[in-house]
């Protein structure tokens, strides 16, 4: 094993950069509101550049975003990168993304320490990593910059994306300073970790969750179109009411989960948008989000096809689909996966592997590099709430699982072992 610690990561410098980090968009109740490409992202965004320099690491910006701190050990190797996201939903917990894109920061310096102390023979060379826009709040679709990296979007219609006001990713993140133009580096493997969001681990007492696969999702727009009237003169066998057969579509969403065995299923309605939107006025347009999960392809399937024959269903008005997008249930690489589970057990910590529920730049990246998501635990489960807490002794358990395991993939343990 290289290390029984995080070297040059000292616990005290970990939580202190966690703190100073957590300052930026700071709310009230204790998260953060930092929306992608938003001023206080930018803030951030400077701040770990600086925690790049400060620690010698290069930093680049590629075209959407997405920000590297690299360090070269073989000339001309390609990179383990390690990373998370800094953005968050509107108002949120201040753990989801930072803490991973901190923790890399952090990994990555214990690495260069050991390289440079001899402890550790480079295969590769490494680069911590922020994704652009994970969250996909302020601009959809969501684990966008990842996205872009591993060739499923293209960078300049990415760049056209628009918010709800109408400003595009291209000039957000122009405004921000880090609409950049350095190329991407070359992935031979990648490493994320993250809170659980879930309150498996904590409940266990387990330190760390190494993840498997990924739930499968499916995310609809859809638009219910009405007619607009005055609410206190038209007959009610004359109304097109958008609102009424939108709500139908709320309930309907809830009463899909009912239909399985409890858990097997999540759907909600996140985002809802009421036109004219006015007390005296029959609403004519009513644009809302859905997104529902499974562990089970199968059960997401059945619930895809029940939701599609509710809106069927649906007269009073017309409703059509605007997109509908599936991310399917698959697996991260079992040799690393194993490599995680070797890397906890020398280092004395209880590990389990399990499911994500939630989506990660990692689902994207596993699609081109062996790639190990790894969980610490979230209190109670809680997430994308200002609620959202991890213990400090779990962060610090989470950096050195990191750390060993990203120094694993710097050695070349993965092509070793195959
Ligand atoms: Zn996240």
């Amino acid at each position: 094993m290289t290390s029984g610690h995080s070297a040059g990561s000292t616990p005290a410098a970990f939580l202190d950069d966690f703190a100073t980090m957590s300052s930026f968009g700071a709310t009230a109740a204790g998260g953060v509101d930092r929306e992608a490409a938003t001023a206080d992202d930018g803030r951030t965004r400077r701040f770990l550049a600086d925690w790049f320099d400060r620690h010698g690491l290069t930093t680049t910006v590629d075209a959407v975003g997405n920000m590297y701190g690299s360090i070269e050990f073989v000339p001309g190797a390609p990179y383990v990168l390690v990373g998370s996201h800094l953005d968050s939903q509107p108002t949120a917990g201040k753990y989801d993304g930072a803490y991973g894109v901190l923790a890399a920061a952090h990994a990555v310096r214990g690495i260069v320490e050991m390289v440079e102390r001899g402890s550790l023979i480079p295969q590769f060379n490494i680069a911590a990593v922020n994704w652009f826009n994970e969250e996909g709040s302020r601009f959809s679709p969501s684990l966008m910059g990842s996205g872009v990296f591993i060739g499923k979007f293209d960078a300049d219609e990415i760049l056209k994306v628009t918010d709800r006001v109408g400003i595009s990713v291209r000039d957000a993140l122009s405004d921000i300073g880090f609409h950049g133009n350095d190329r991407q580096p070359e992935a031979v493997s990648y490493a994320e970790i993250h809170i659980e969001q879930g309150p498996i681990l904590e409940q266990e007492g387990t330190t760390i969750g190494i993840v498997t696969a990924n739930w499968a999702a499916r995310k609809y727009s859809i638009t219910v179109h009405g007619e607009q009237s005055h609410t206190g003169a038209t007959h009610m066998a004359l109304r097109h009411d958008a609102l009424v057969g939108a709500s139908k579509i709320v309930v309907a969403a809830r009463e899909l989960t009912q239909q399985f065995p409890e858990g097997l299923l999540l759907a909600s309605v996140g985002q809802f948008d009421v036109e004219p939107n006015s007390p005296i006025v029959v609403p004519s347009k009513v644009t809302m989000a859905i997104d529902i999960r499974s562990s089970d392809p199968d059960v997401l399937e059945q619930a895809h096809e029940m939701l599609m024959a509710a809106i069927d269903k649906e007269t009073e008005v017309r409703i059509s689909i605007d997109t509908s997008a599936l991310r399917p249930s698959t697996s991260y690489q079992i040799e690393g996966v194993e490599l995680a589970e070797k890397a906890a057990t020398d280092l004395g910590l209880s590990y389990r592997r399990m499911l994500t529920m939630a989506g990660h730049d990692s689902v994207n990246l596993k699609d081109i590099v062996p790639t190990v998501m790894l969980f610490v635990p979230s209190v109670d489960g809680i997430s994308h709430s200002e609620k959202e807490l991890t213990h400090d002794d779990d962060l610090l358990h989470g950096v050195t699982m990191l750390t060993e395991t990203v120094a694993r993939l710097v050695r070349g343990d993965l092509e070793s072992s195959s």
